[in-house]
C-alpha cells in the first residue's frame, strides 16, 4: 500500500504483519497504523480485488486439506498430521497478512 501523503510504500511487510505500526492494538486491529516514512496516520478503508483472490485461495487451501485430513491422519500419524495442519495455518496467515498488505488501499486518518 502506498501512502496518499508521502507516496512512498506505506509499510513493509514484516512491519506489517509484526509489529503495532505506531498505533494501539485495538486500533491496528481497526486496521490503523502510521507511514513509516513520514509517520502520517492512515487507515486501510477497503482491499482491492486481488485481495479476495487470496481470500479464494487461502479458504480452497483450508477445505482440501480438510477433505484430506482423514487419509492424511491413517496415512502418515497423528503427529505429522498435526505439523502439516500447522505449516498449512501458517501459510494461510502468511498469505492472508501478505494480501492486506499488499492490496489494502490507505487513506489519511484526519486528526479531531
Ligand atoms: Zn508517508
Amino acid at each position: 500500500m502506498t501512502c496518499p501523503s508521502c507516496n512512498q510504500s506505506a509499510s513493509s511487510l514484516l512491519r506489517h504483519a509484526f509489529s503495532l505500526q505506531g498505533v494501539s492494538f485495538i486500533k491496528s486491529v481497526q486496521g490503523h497504523f502510521t507511514c513509516q516514512h513520514c509517520g502520517t496516520h492512515l487507515r486501510v478503508v477497503r482491499f482491492g480485488k486481488q485481495f479476495w483472490l487470496f481470500v479464494i485461495a487461502t479458504v480452497v487451501a483450508l477445505v482440501l486439506f480438510l477433505f484430506l485430513f482423514s487419509s492424511l491422519f491413517l496415512s502418515v500419524g497423528p503427529s505429522t498430521t498435526v505439523v502439516i495442519w500447522l505449516i498449512v495455518m501458517l501459510l494461510a496467515v502468511f498469505l492472508f497478512n501478505f494480501g492486506m498488505w499488499k492490496y489494502g488501499v490507505v487513506e489519511t486518518v484526519k486528526k479531531p
